[in-house]
């Protein structure tokens, strides 16, 4: 049963602006929701630390993103905190922080829809990208339930008629509009989270798709035939029909065709080796500002940066 929810004034006010403007800059969205998914992992991480039992649930801290090309969403996955029913409620929607109005304002004003993270509304950036959003989450203090929007004024939340399916943690499906399929593909999603998220310190995993080749044999028809033949070898019961008729045809050269397979794995895009253990003649001024930010929690770049190495004892 879902329970139906009229989001804040704010709220609903701010998710129009998101969705109506126009901004070319939508690519944060996947920043903002990754940053979402690192905090809440930090929690459990630090809860744990004074109670272990608290990561039982699930002993593994990840952030997984797997997209789907074939119905079209994006799913960035943690196994962080996840969000109880109320907390669902609250901080995605019916509760609105002073930042709300205030990054409002600060877009008329002229600022740049990537600063939506410092005003702590980040979630919502989803709306760039995404015609209906869903977030499926497990709080070690409560079942496993789904929120989900289209927008247009209200939410839903309802107990996950699939049960406990995510151990702990929040999964967040994003269903894209029909012009953001790039968001989809593994290259770009790569390129983005090198960009902006290279230096979050949980494993961001990604669910890659490899097709191969494979020779399969072709006996589409005597299929029938074909496997009568393989119990035959097994059976000596059913032996006599099948296996002489196997033998003549065994004289031809086997048919084979080629298919193609679909096998899935998953990648670890935010394997960069420490910028203080590469050249730095290697190091680009980006990825220095992008290490800064990351460090230092600041929106500007560096001021300068000194980059050297000391051997003594310890290098
Ligand atoms: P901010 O993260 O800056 O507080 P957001 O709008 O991005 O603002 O998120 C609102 C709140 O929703 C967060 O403060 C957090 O409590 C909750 N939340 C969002 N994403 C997650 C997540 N992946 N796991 C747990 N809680 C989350």
């Amino acid at each position: 049963m879902a329970e139906t929810f009229a989001f804040n004034a704010d709220i609903q006010q701010l998710m129009s602006l998101i969705i109506n403007t126009f901004y070319s800059n939508k690519e944060i969205f996947l920043r903002e929701l990754i940053s979402n998914a690192s905090d809440a992992l930090d929690k459990i991480r630090y809860e744990s630390i004074t109670d272990p039992e608290k990561i039982e649930s699930e002993p593994n801290f990840f952030i997984k993103i797997v997209p789907d090309r074939t119905n079209s969403t994006l799913t960035i996955e943690d196994s962080g905190i996840g969000m109880t029913k109320n907390e669902l409620v609250n901080n995605l929607g019916t509760i609105a922080k002073s930042g709300t109005k205030a990054f409002m304002e600060a877009l008329t004003a002229g600022a740049d829809i990537s600063m939506i993270g410092q005003f702590g509304v980040g979630f919502y950036s989803a709306y760039l990208v995404a015609d209906q959003v869903k977030v499926i989450s497990k709080n070690n203090d409560d079942d496993q339930h789904v929120w989900e929007s289209s927008a247009g004024g209200s939410f839903t939340v309802s107990a996950d008629p699939d049960g406990n399916t995510l151990g702990r943690g929040t999964s967040i499906v994003l269903t894209m509009k029909e012009d953001m399929a790039d968001y989809l593909e593994e290259r770009k999603i790569k390129d983005l989270v090198k960009k902006h998220s290279e230096f979050i310190s949980f494993d961001i995993m990604l669910q890659t798709e490899k097709t191969e080749e494979k020779e399969v044999s072709d006996d589409e028809s005597d299929d029938e035939d074909g496997k009568d033949g393989k119990e035959g070898e097994d059976d000596d019961d059913d032996a006599p029909k099948v296996e002489d008729v196997t033998e003549e045809d065994g004289e031809k050269k086997k048919k084979t065709k080629t298919i193609k397979e679909v096998t899935t794995d998953w990648e670890k895009i935010n394997s960069q080796q420490p910028l203080w253990m590469r050249k730095p003649e290697d190091v680009t001024h980006e990825e220095y500002a992008s290490f800064y930010k990351a460090l230092s929690n600041d929106w500007e770049e560096h001021q300068a940066v000194k980059h050297f190495s000391v051997e003594g004892q310890l290098e």
